[in-house]
């Protein structure tokens, strides 16, 4: 499981779909939000859009992985595409905010963590407004936002500067290659290894 959070206007959904058109390993989590859609959303494509009562039921139901409130919406996770594409083994990613991946990091400890950044901040600023689909007033919640985020990001495994698109899509990659070789994910092997050493006769 890939975690992958980052600054509104990080350029997080333009990395994704780049990850995911290059290399055919990954399978995208596609959240629940009760937030409005935006102009050119898709529901089940960007989101499952619902209203804040059918957002409570399901995780009163246990139906998500985890879930955040964050700038007055809900967002989570549905539990059983992530479970379902997880034993097909696909790397799932999760494209969540600090809190979500929190949760995460105790249920799995073995997921990987990593956070997004722009170059800058003016950059950031930059690059919402140039979205052009925000108020100046959520603009304003969201890099007001950025502020309490940042102080997670030491719990995160890797930060990874979004400057040059292609290039960060391939550094990701191989963060996410390198990662899979760490000891700590390689327990089963091990044990494997372990025990055929142990059952050696000479
Ligand atoms: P946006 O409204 O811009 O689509 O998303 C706002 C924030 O919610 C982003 O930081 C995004 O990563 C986060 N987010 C999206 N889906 C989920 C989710 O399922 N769980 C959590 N915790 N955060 C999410």
């Amino acid at each position: 499981m890939i975690v992958i959070s980052g600054f509104s206007g990080a350029g997080k959904g333009t990395l994704m779909k780049r990850l995911l058109s290059d290399y055919d390993e990954f399978a995208l989590s596609v959240s629940m939000t009760s937030r409005q859609m935006r102009e050119g959303e898709v529901d089940g494509r960007e989101y499952f859009f619902v209203s804040k009562e059918e957002f409570e039921t399901a995780i009163k139901e246990g139906k998500l992985l985890e879930h955040a409130e964050y700038c007055g919406n809900y967002y989570g996770t549905p539990k059983e595409y992530v479970e379902k594409k997880l034993k097909e083994g696909k790397n799932v990613i999760l494209e969540i905010e600090v809190q979500g991946a929190m949760q995460i990091r105790k249920k799995f400890p073995e997921a990987l963590l990593l956070y997004v950044t722009p170059p800058s901040i003016a950059e950031l600023e930059r690059r919402l407004k140039a979205r052009g689909t925000e108020t100046d007033e959520v603009i304003k919640r969201r890099l007001t936002q950025a502020r309490t985020e940042v102080d997670y990001v030491d719990d995160y495994d890797y930060l990874v500067i979004n400057d040059n698109l292609d290039e960060c899509v391939k550094e990701m990659y191989g963060i996410i290659c390198a990662s899979s070789f760490e000891i700590k994910r390689q327990n089963a092997l091990i044990k494997d290894l372990q025990e055929e050493l142990s059952k050696l006769k000479f």
